[in-house]
């Protein structure tokens, strides 16, 4: 297809500015250039020319994995793309062949599922995305430059006030998308503009991710080991092959239950999740960097899509519409789908187009929410309502994890929903159920 600015030239050329340029932005841009002749993403932070940890995303020192579906998205977004991050030293790991996964005190038992995720430091893969929408035709990245307000013209979002050097100015835009992360402004924005604000669901999990890169002695035979809580130990870790021979350690404590950082608890920490060959492989790798935490208080979903008015011009996109337990990997994978959302969204024209884009991100984001719910609520640990549907298929998840570790089938099942490659009613499809049923009673 032609550039958009070739494809009619009776119209005045059409820009978007994305507020801020992390993983949410820059696939939001993606999803716009081809709808708009001008598409400028505007972060806060100065940007690494190529691969760099920055302020505004802490979270990029942590255990950080594409999921099998966001794998293949992205793929499509940025074909070459994962062979390049292979190409710089990630990994691709197999689900379950190569990576090991623990569940509910279960481990999985090894098969070929087919599906693999994307390992890289997050730096390395934010940096990839980052190059390629940057090389993009129309697109411009402004860095160092803090997005403090939107420009409001009867009751449309015309633009956003920037600061940058101290200096203040104004970016016209035809379409504003509000990408900065759970900390989003779009909230308290549409409150300035006497619109309505969205209800916000929240799950409360008081968790801490205390990471570190490693060297380890000798060669793993996995490309990851992934330990979820079980209840009564809300606490596990990852261990993930990285870029250079590096691995990444990240132990991760929830309900108040938070790893140290010193040495000796560092490691008795994570004894308490991890089999015995995988802390002795930790404990006897060359640490690279420091322990380093993160702080994460709750999962927030914010409901755009039940506002009856919203202003025109203004798209709110990625961990500012709902920020996931990052537990469950999902929200590079969340992001990447609202993009392809975006773009089917764009291609039916403007005309009310944040309803439509919130409802499609709606249909995305529901049954990963209440996957994760589900997740998070099997911990007697975490405070939260717990309907009859809720229980009854927590009960039925712990039993097919449970089978998951012995049974091929029903452990790709599992795999695959939660890498959001089937829905999660996939678990329950009749060969599934029937091996979870009989499989269950004859281990019960
Ligand atoms: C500890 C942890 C581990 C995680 N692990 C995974 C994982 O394994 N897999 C996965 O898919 N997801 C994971 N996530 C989630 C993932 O990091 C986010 O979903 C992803 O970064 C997309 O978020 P975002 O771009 O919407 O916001 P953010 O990444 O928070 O970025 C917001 C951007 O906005 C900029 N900004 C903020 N304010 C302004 C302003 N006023 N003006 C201009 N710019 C501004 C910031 O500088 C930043 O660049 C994890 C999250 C955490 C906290």
């Amino acid at each position: 297809m032609p550039p958009a600015a070739e494809r009619c030239h009776c119209r005045r050329m059409r820009h978007a500015v994305v507020s801020g340029a992390s993983m949410s932005g820059l696939l939001a841009a993606r999803a716009l250039v081809e709808d708009y002749d001008r598409v400028t993403v505007v972060d806060r932070d100065p940007l690494p020319a190529d691969v760099g940890h920055r302020r505004g995303v802490p979270q990029a020192r942590h255990f950080h994995t594409i999921l099998l579906r966001g794998a293949q998205v992205l793929d499509e977004m940025f074909p070459g793309l994962v062979d390049e991050l292979v190409a710089a030293g990630g990994h691709q790991a197999d689900f379950l062949s190569e990576a090991r996964l623990v569940v509910a005190g279960h481990e999985l038992v090894r098969t070929v599922t087919g599906a693999s995720d994307i390992q890289t430091t997050r730096p390395v893969l934010e940096g990839a995305i980052r190059a390629r929408v940057a090389n993009h035709p129309g697109v411009e990245i402004l860095s160092g430059c803090d997005v403090v307000g939107p420009v409001v013209e009867g009751g449309r979002v015309t633009g956003v006030r920037i600061v940058r050097d101290g200096v203040g100015d104004v970016l016209d835009a035809d379409l504003v998308v509000d990408a900065m992360g759970r900390s989003g402004r779009a909230r308290a924005w549409l409150a300035s503009m006497g619109f309505p604000t969205p209800a916000e669901d929240r799950i409360d999990v008081d968790m801490v991710y205390a990471s570190r890169l490693v060297r380890p002695a000798a060669p793993f035979p996995d490309k990851l080991v992934l330990v979820g809580p079980v209840p009564g130990r809300p606490t596990g870790f990852a261990f993930a092959a990285q870029e250079g021979g590096r691995w990444m350690v990240t132990a991760v404590g929830m309900a108040g239950d938070h790893p140290p950082t010193d040495e000796a608890g560092y490691l008795a920490f994570l004894k308490r999740s991890a089999p015995p060959d995988v802390h002795d492989a930790i404990a006897a790798a060359e640490p690279l960097t420091e322990i380093r935490l993160h702080r994460f208080p709750a999962s927030l979903r914010r409901r755009y899509e039940r506002l009856r008015r919203f202003p025109p011009g203004l798209l709110v996109f990625g961990d500012a519409l709902c920020s996931f337990n990052p537990i469950y990997g999902q929200g590079m994978t969340v992001a990447a789908l609202e993009a392809q959302a975006l773009r089917r969204c764009l291609r039916d024209g403007e005309r009310d187009l944040a309803r439509r884009f919130f409802r499609a991100a709606a249909g995305i984001v529901d049954p990963v929410w209440q996957l994760n719910a589900g997740g998070d609520l099997a911990l007697p640990e975490i405070i939260g309502h717990r309907p009859l549907t809720t229980r009854l298929l927590n009960r039925y998840v712990a039993r097919l994890q449970r089978v998951g570790a012995h049974d091929p089938v029903v452990a790709t099942a599992f795999v695959r929903a939660i890498g959001l490659l089937d829905p999660p009613s996939s678990m329950m499809r009749p060969g599934v159920l029937a091996r979870v049923v009989v499989g269950g009673m004859r281990r019960s």
